[in-house]
């Protein structure tokens, strides 16, 4: 889609767990070539969104809507072929195996369970356009030296790029990240938010949870605030600095 228009758009989502309302009537949208930043205190329902829009969980209600297509009752590999990837809040790489063979996991767009499977099942010719895909995306984010090395050496900022490096082998539209600098040092996080405004410069539209105030504040071009499942403010981040409400709840200030 041409930047600027609409590519995600929640309309009313609700998540109910039990008594809960972990997502409460929430609404916004996603223009193609943005980084957006979903921010919030702990609890607020950002994660939970994210299951939403990737299809982990179903929404109570509502309507999500994804490069035109309704994808509110869509499972996650339906999802998933439509060019939306993500990260997770934590880790979730396998030590054990190189950076190369966790970034071709990507590839497999079934979910844990048939991942295994599909490995299992690949045609030769597919496995090695699968990992020349991997090998050009480890390249793309800097990883390129360190193909077969193994994930479990990498240190914690190196893993997070990883993580990144396997959803783009999906060649995905819509990027979504979860907490990616969680635990990273400084010069860390530099380095991630480099990464994705250059992703972003090249046409990968981004969603991104983050705690860390300073790197959202300098990496998004909009926010979406939650705060007990509610959608709070939305704006630049100057707009959501400056927003009051915002300030009381999410800031203490
Ligand atoms: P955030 O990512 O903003 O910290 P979450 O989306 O993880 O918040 O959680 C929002 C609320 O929903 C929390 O109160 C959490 O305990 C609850 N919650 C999240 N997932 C589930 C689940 N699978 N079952 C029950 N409650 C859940
Ligand atoms: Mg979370």
């Amino acid at each position: 889609p041409a930047p600027g228009t609409p590519l995600l758009s929640v309309q009313n989502a609700v998540k109910q767990f039990g008594g809960l309302r972990a997502v409460d009537d929430v609404s916004f949208e996603l223009r193609a070539g943005e980084i957006l930043g979903l921010i919030g205190p702990n609890g607020a329902g950002k994660s939970t969104m994210f299951n939403l829009i990737t299809g982990v969980n179903p929404a109570t209600s509502g309507q999500i809507t994804f490069a035109g297509q309704d994808i509110s009752r869509a499972g996650a590999g339906t999802i998933h072929r439509l060019g939306l990837s993500r990260t997770f809040q934590h880790v979730h790489l396998l030590p054990e195996l190189t950076l190369l063979e966790n970034t071709m996991m990507g590839g497999y767009a079934r979910g844990r369970a048939g991942m295994v499977q599909s490995m299992l099942h690949l045609e030769r010719a597919e496995e090695a356009a699968l990992q020349h895909e991997a090998l050009r995306q480890l390249q793309r984010v800097g990883l390129g030296a360190q193909a077969f090395d193994l994930a479990g050496n990498l240190a914690l900022g190196q893993q997070r790029i990883l993580e990144v490096a396997r959803a783009l082998v999906a060649d995905p539209t819509l990027l979504l990240l979860d907490e990616p600098a969680a635990g990273l040092r400084y010069g860390e996080k530099q380095e991630l938010s480099a990464l994705l405004k250059r992703l972003r410069d090249e046409g990968v539209t981004i969603l991104i949870v983050e705690h860390d105030m300073d790197l959202v504040m300098n990496l998004v071009d909009r926010l979406v605030v939650m705060n007990y499942g509610q959608k709070l403010a939305q704006g630049s981040p100057a707009e959501i600095r400056e927003n009051q409400g915002v300030r009381e709840a999410y800031l203490g200030v």
